[in-house]
């Protein structure tokens, strides 16, 4: 049912201008659309709630082609030969999502001779060249906000399941066997442990809100930023200006920062060695904020008891990928899932809504709100990613 590249052609959208659009609109000039977003299949045919997906387009086909402009949907985004390098060329705007990330490097984007904005539909846009995009004149927008409490749940579930050994003893369970000692000798209570969150902005505050009630021992957190006091005192967290001093103090570490040149490799060898023996390293940020092999020689050590999250280094994530199957020395601590945790069917209504609002406001040359702006007016203009 649904090709390879979801589309219509131009003419065939144009009669459906002619019936919808208000001809007395600035924005009833036509323009090109381009999504990159990830395959559905079967699952997006039967459940039209998958919005983020190819098939169901963010749902906003009839919308855009209503108003007489051309919407590509497509998830090929890899090599010259790809949709994406293929339409960039001449899309006024593109939509990607960090879930399946076409990523808008310096060379695909010195191709796109018309391109005025790129729109993450979701949070984070780290794929984006951001440099380049401020250098040409490309605005950057993302739906601030969309899915954070779909992360920050799974930031805690994620913690839960190290801490409490589960993944190797729902495994036992499966394969029909039973040996208690064999999981509880590396099970404990999340009461009482200390736990750092490197970036406490939306994710890593509402992190450690769901926190609260675990009765854990202490709250930390490394950012630029210091939260206002009120803040700080309702999750019970301190600051800590050093991260080494930070990791050194944390039973579990959680990582809730963007990815960009600041962060990219962070939490790298070096870092490691200053972790608490033993701790829990939880990201659900961007895979390259973590050193791939520096981590999975972590967890075989024993440094590490366990590394958990959604996000890798190259998505989709390569079969012999080391995080898929690396285990600490007891053969468990590997709570790593695909991408998913902030593209809950919740949340992809959210990014669709707001993909939505992002492009009316453009089309009317209205404002955009500032949380959601990343590059601006030819700057990086998001603190998060570094701007001033
Ligand atoms: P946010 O902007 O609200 O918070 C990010 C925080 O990180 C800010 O407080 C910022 O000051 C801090 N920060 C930036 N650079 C830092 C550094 N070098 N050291 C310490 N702190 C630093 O963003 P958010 O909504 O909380 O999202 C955070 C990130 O989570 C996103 O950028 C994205 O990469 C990731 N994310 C992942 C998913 C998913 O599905 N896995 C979904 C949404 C967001």
């Amino acid at each position: 049912m649904f090709s390879r590249l979801a589309t219509r052609s131009v003419a065939s959208s144009r009669p459906l201008a002619r019936s919808f659009a208000a001809p007395q609109q600035s924005w009833s000039r036509g323009m090109k659309v381009l999504a990159i977003l990830y395959r559905g299949g079967d699952a997006a045919k039967q459940e039209p709630r998958l919005l983020g997906t190819v098939e169901n387009q963010l749902g906003i086909r009839e919308w855009l082609e209503s108003q007489g402009h051309e919407y590509i949907v497509s998830d090929s985004k890899e090599g010259p030969n790809s949709d994406l390098a293929k339409h960039i060329v001449d899309a006024e705007v593109v939509i990607t999502t960090p879930f399946h990330p076409g990523y808008l490097t310096r060379d695909l984007l010195n191709t796109a001779k018309n391109l005025k904005l790129c729109v993450t539909a979701g949070v984070g846009s780290d794929h984006v060249d951001l440099k380049t995009a401020s250098q040409k004149n490309i605005d950057v927008l993302e739906v601030t906000g969309s899915n954070v409490t779909s992360v920050a749940e799974h930031v805690v579930m994620s913690i839960l399941l190290l801490v409490r050994n589960f993944v190797p003893a729902h495994e036992m369970i499966e394969r029909g066997d039973w040996q208690v000692s064999e999981i509880a000798r590396n099970a404990f209570d999340l009461e009482g442990k200390t736990v750092g969150t490197i970036g406490a902005g939306r994710i890593g505050y509402r992190v450690l809100e769901r926190l609260m009630p675990f009765d854990t021992k202490e709250h930390l957190y490394y950012d630029f930023a210091t939260l206002p006091a009120e803040a700080e005192k309702k999750v019970r967290a301190r600051r800590v200006e050093d991260l080494k001093e930070m990791v050194a103090q944390s039973d579990i570490v959680t990582v809730n920062c963007p990815l960009h040149e600041g962060t990219r490799g962070l939490v790298n060898a070096e870092l490691l060695k200053h972790f608490k023996k033993g701790a829990y390293l939880v990201n659900t940020a961007r895979g390259a904020i973590c050193d791939r092999e520096a981590v999975a020689q972590a967890l075989k050590s024993g440094q590490l008891s366990g590394y958990a999250g959604d996000v890798w280094n190259v998505q989709p994530a390569p079969k012999d990928h080391p995080w898929r199957t690396m285990k600490n020395p007891l053969g468990a601590g590997n709570g790593m899932v695909p991408h998913y945790s902030g593209t809950t069917l919740d949340a992809q209504a959210r990014y669709a809504a707001g993909t939505r609002t992002i492009l009316e406001n453009y089309l009317k040359g209205k404002a955009q709100k500032p949380e959601d702006t990343i590059v601006k007016d030819g700057k990086i203009f998001s603190k998060a990613y570094g701007g001033k």
